[in-house]
């Protein structure tokens, strides 16, 4: 393989971009990116950015003097793929980039609930971050639309800053759709301990204000006053892009387990992609981190070696958040019906260690503030049934 085209200048592309030149890539390598940054790390911006405790430079994902060879394409979107002799990526200013193989990490984005009323944000890029600080600054009250990690590590922060925060969430338990509605409730207390008014089972109807947000209206008649609106309501995959490329799509890039689409010399990674899951035996998108990071040196494989390196497993899905000074860490995929149960620790004191059962087999650990146990009890996520 004499050049590779990578899509998406950010953890994904980075990682592809690195694990290419480790396994002895040598060829041409363009990154191509639509925000005019650098890659930078998203974790921080719903906690230390948005504190103030963390800078732009200290998200910087690249080391001061890491020089991959490549040739950055800054702030210009991929508008298509196509497939001819080569693969060509056509870019928003006209240009294309000829390779013979293609890493497609262009990530998600947030969801939106429409509007454009000042002081309703959502929260992806470091510029959706700096924009959200600076209102937060000037705020009083906060409410959160969509009780997931992000909505919920944003509650925290406007807590620390004085604010008055509500968070709406239309299931009837907060957390559920990552934890189920056991632990999502028991998580949900530590946010109650903290002054957070939480209000489950309410869709929101609209929100209300002229030019900028004062309020947002529930299904329910009721009516919260706000002057800051953080909608939390989940990520897309971003694959319109590929749109009559011949890439299989379905919830994201649709994957085998070592990253290879369906499109020879074409691999996927991080949020926008749907790997194929030996222990699941289905395609999951996974929108944490630790993924974005790792699962591209198996794709790297993957497309250095024509396909041919399919994993028999994958580490199961890992994602933290800290919240309240606690971290909150997660390994594993719970589905309803999942056994739950409190190993260690207790949800009276919010720390607990929680083990998710399908079949007598762990299939997923929550740790709040136990990462010694977590990390005991995380190695057993998919062993066999008795197996211990
Ligand atoms: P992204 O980081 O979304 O990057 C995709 C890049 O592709 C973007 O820069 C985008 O502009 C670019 N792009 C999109 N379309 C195109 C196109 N057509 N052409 C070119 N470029 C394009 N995970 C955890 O495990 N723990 C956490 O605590 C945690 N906190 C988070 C907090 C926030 C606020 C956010 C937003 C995410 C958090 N995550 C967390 C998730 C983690 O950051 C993501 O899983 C990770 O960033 C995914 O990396 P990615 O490269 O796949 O996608």
């Amino acid at each position: 393989m004499k050049s590779v085209a990578v899509v998406g200048a950010s953890l994904a592309g980075l990682s592809a971009a690195r694990a290419l030149r480790a396994q002895g890539f040598d060829g041409r390598l363009t990154i191509v990116g639509a925000e005019p940054h650098r890659p930078y790390d998203r974790p921080p911006l719903s906690k230390e950015f948005l504190t103030g405790q963390m800078t732009t430079a200290d998200l910087a994902l690249e080391g001061d003097d890491e020089d991959l060879g490549a040739e950055w394409r800054l702030g210009v979107a991929a508008t298509g793929l196509d497939r001819g002799r080569s693969l060509r990526v056509a870019l928003a200013d006209g240009s294309a980039v000829e390779a013979d193989g293609v890493v497609i990490a262009t990530g998600a984005v947030a969801r939106t609930l429409g509007g454009g009323l000042a002081g309703v944000h959502t929260l992806r890029t470091i510029d959706d971050a700096a924009a959200l600080r600076a209102d937060l600054g000037a705020a009083r009250r906060l409410v959160v639309i969509g009780a997931g990690f992000i909505g919920a590590e944003v509650a925290c922060v406007a807590r620390t800053l004085g604010l008055d925060v509500t968070i709406v969430e239309a299931a009837p338990a907060p957390f559920a759709r990552a934890l189920g509605p056991e632990m999502g409730t028991a998580l949900a207390g530590l946010h109650e301990d903290n002054g957070v008014r939480l209000i489950c089972g309410a869709a929101v109807r609209g929100l209300t204000g002229e030019g900028r947000v004062d309020g947002v209206l529930l299904d329910d008649g009721r009516r919260l006053d706000a002057d800051v609106v953080l909608v939390g309501i989940g990520a897309r995959p971003v694959v319109e892009w590929l749109d009559g490329s011949g890439v299989l799509l379905g919830d994201g890039v649709v994957c085998d387990a070592g990253g290879a689409t369906n499109v020879p010399g074409v691999v996927a990674v991080g949020d926008c992609a749907a790997w194929f899951d030996p222990a699941l035996g289905v395609h999951l998108r996974v929108e944490h981190w630790t993924g974005a990071a790792r699962r591209p040196a198996t794709a790297a494989r993957t497309l250095l070696s024509g396909g041919a390196s399919v994993p028999d497993t994958l580490a199961p899905p890992y994602l933290w958040s800290d919240q309240y000074g606690m971290r909150v860490q997660f390994a594993g995929h719970t589905l309803p019906g999942d056994e739950v149960s409190v190993e260690e620790g207790d949800l009276a004191s919010r720390r607990f260690l929680a083990v998710y059962r399908r079949e007598g087999r762990t299939v997923a650990v929550l740790g709040v503030d136990q990462p010694r146990s977590f990390t005991r009890w995380r190695r057993r996520v998919n062993e066999p049934a008795g197996a211990r």
